[in-house]
């Protein structure tokens, strides 16, 4: 039986480790079995022998580590049995097939959160908030200071942004991340077709190459898209005819304005989607236009969703200093995820025995 001194889901030197269950999440290096909460390549890695992930999201993750990989997808809610835990993958709301990982062995449950985000998002499944013991959740924006304003109508200020733009002959260029940020601006770009601003909305937005792929993973698995166009064949068209682009709304990864094709353009306004944007802090004065869309949770919502998971143990990654004073505060036992490494969790004070009360002898492994 495992020792209440060790964590359920620990971290070692090649990512989160669930020792009872036998596989890591989002490995950041080859393992024999690696649980992946979604396609970013923070998280999904090659080399691993096999891949377990939520079934809407094989088609990223072959996509942007390898075709032939063995994969096993499972369904949000799905459980199955891992070595000596239950295993489910939830909604986290993040880009499509993202989850949150729930390991529950005995009475015992935990969730480690992978990216998450709570504001609606047309390209993938809404959060699903899982109730657990221990909440692994992580912090990109686990500072006070990154709140912002909820209810936002994206898709209707990108429609406005690109008619303003193109009523003056202009291209209007979004950069965003080319997984995620780029087929959410697309479907919200299809939800505001109906806008006043259609009449500009209606027309393919054309893609760098980077996101081709990408973005057909997400019209396999029924997202509604904008339609859309490769910007290279675009632009080679418009050159057959001596022409240059004009008037057209462009969807490109960040820093790609130094490829050939920005050169090709004619004259052009950018604008960076991202919820950097909201505290400036990435691309101040780079861009001429912001659109505060964030892919992971701002402080409020953090604060939301360690609520709602009722875990009275909550580590923090990434940005753990104010998240874990605040939690606290709070009078919950709040670490950073550095203490899940087995040696260091395992001299944390135990002061919420409750959290023990329930805990039973794990139930015997399945035929
Ligand atoms: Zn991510
Ligand atoms: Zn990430």
């Amino acid at each position: 039986m495992r020792s209440l001194a060790s964590p359920l889901i620990a971290w070692t030197d090649k990512g989160l480790y669930c020792e009872a269950g036998g596989f890591y999440i989002d490995p950041h290096r080859a393992v024999d079995l690696a649980v992946v909460t979604h396609a970013h390549s923070d998280h999904a890695r090659r080399g691993s022998k096999h891949y377990i992930t939520v079934d809407s999201g094989i088609g990223l993750l072959r996509a942007r580590i390898g075709k032939k990989i063995s994969v096993e997808g499972v369904k949000y809610g799905e459980r199955i049995r891992l070595g000596d835990v239950t295993v489910s993958l939830h909604s986290a709301g993040h880009i499509l097939g993202s989850a949150q990982v729930r390991v529950e062995y005995g009475g015992e449950v935990w969730v480690a959160s992978g990216d998450y985000k709570r504001d609606p998002d047309p390209s993938c499944e809404p959060f699903e908030s899982v109730r657990c013991d221990t909440f692994i959740t992580e912090a990109t924006f686990g500072t006070p200071k990154y709140t912002w304003p909820k209810g936002a109508d994206h898709g209707a200020d990108l429609a406005r942004w690109w008619s303003e733009n193109a009523d003056a002959d202009r291209n209007a260029i979004v950069f965003g991340y080319s997984l995620g940020k780029g087929q959410r601006i697309l479907a919200e770009l299809a939800r505001a077709h109906d806008s006043e601003h259609a009449p500009h909305a209606r027309r393919p937005v054309l893609i760098h190459s980077a996101m081709v792929e990408l973005t057909e993973c997400y019209r396999a698995e029924g997202r509604v898209l904008a339609p859309t166009r490769p910007l290279d064949e675009a632009i080679a068209d418009v050159e057959a005819r001596d022409g240059k682009l004009a008037g057209e709304l462009i969807l490109a990864p960040p820093s790609v304005l130094d490829e050939s094709w920005a050169k090709r353009l004619g004259d052009y306004r950018t604008a960076f989607a991202s919820g950097w944007m909201q505290s400036g802090g990435w691309g101040r004065g780079r861009y001429d236009h912001g659109f505060v869309m964030s892919d992971h949770a701002d402080w409020n919502d953090l604060n939301r969703t360690i609520r709602e998971s009722g875990a009275t143990r909550v580590f923090v990654q990434h940005r753990d200093g104010a998240l874990v004073r605040h939690l606290r505060g709070l009078g919950l036992e709040a670490y950073s995820a550095d203490d899940l490494v087995p040696e260091r969790y395992a001299r944390l004070p135990v002061k919420n025995l409750d959290l023990f009360a329930g805990l039973r002898p794990p139930e015997a492994s399945g035929p």
